[in-house]
């Protein structure tokens, strides 16, 4: 399991329940936590010491949050990111005609764009930049389509699945996601693209240093 982030007053919390659980873990602040984010919290710990990732960081339309502080916060991350070569858990909501400017000049990428929810012609773009694509329980909600077409066109090789716990709950549960549901997730992504996934999977975490 692999715990992100979301904002400096958690990053304690995600570092011992990782350590007490043996999860893997990601610190960075998420835009949803910007609205509340007080000037004396930093955007990113000094240290990232056992962090196996960046993140969540991102860019979200729906928080509220105005675009020049969200963009100012992403580049943070970004640029930690190409410096201690720790790959990024990106966090894109409504926003992607902005994100993918902003991101072309720190190409080649390392990291993933999370619970995909571009639309598929946008596919391409993130993996031309390095960048792998997950899905979570998004594809497996009755009338997914866009989700679908654009879990097809994610080549092998950049493929991810996840839980997005507590987020996007896989059918046929209601309520909070949890890593336990993955085995359903797998099960559809692996229908909708006609081939076995789990091997795959598999390498594209372990090259991300997410599984060891
Ligand atoms: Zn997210």
């Amino acid at each position: 399991m692999l715990i992100p982030s979301v904002d400096a007053a958690r990053w304690p919390t995600v570092r011992s329940i990782a350590k007490d659980f043996g999860c893997r873990f990601a610190l960075g602040t998420h835009p949803y936590a910007l609205a509340a984010h007080s000037p004396e919290d930093p955007f990113l710990p000094d240290d990232l010491t056992g962090a196996v990732a960046i993140g969540e960081c991102g860019l979200d339309g729906a928080v509220g949050v105005p675009w020049e502080l969200q963009e100012r916060v992403l580049r943070l991350h970004l640029e930690r990111s190409k410096d201690t070569d720790l790959p990024l858990i990106l966090h894109a909501y409504g926003c992607h005609n902005r994100l993918l400017p902003l991101l072309r000049p720190y190409a080649p990428l390392r990291g993933v764009m999370h619970a995909y929810s571009g639309g598929p012609e946008l596919v391409s773009a993130y993996v031309k930049m390095g960048l792998h694509l997950s899905f979570g329980g998004a594809i497996t909600w009755e009338g997914a389509r866009k989700p679908l077409e654009s879990l097809r066109r994610v080549p092998r090789h950049r493929l991810l699945l996840e839980s997005d716990g507590p987020d996007q709950c896989p059918r046929p549960w209601k309520g909070r996601s949890e890593p336990a549901y993955l085995p359903e997730i797998l099960r559809v992504a692996e229908q909708v693209r006609g081939e076995p996934l789990a091997e795959a999977l598999w390498e594209n975490a372990h090259g991300l240093g997410w599984i060891s």
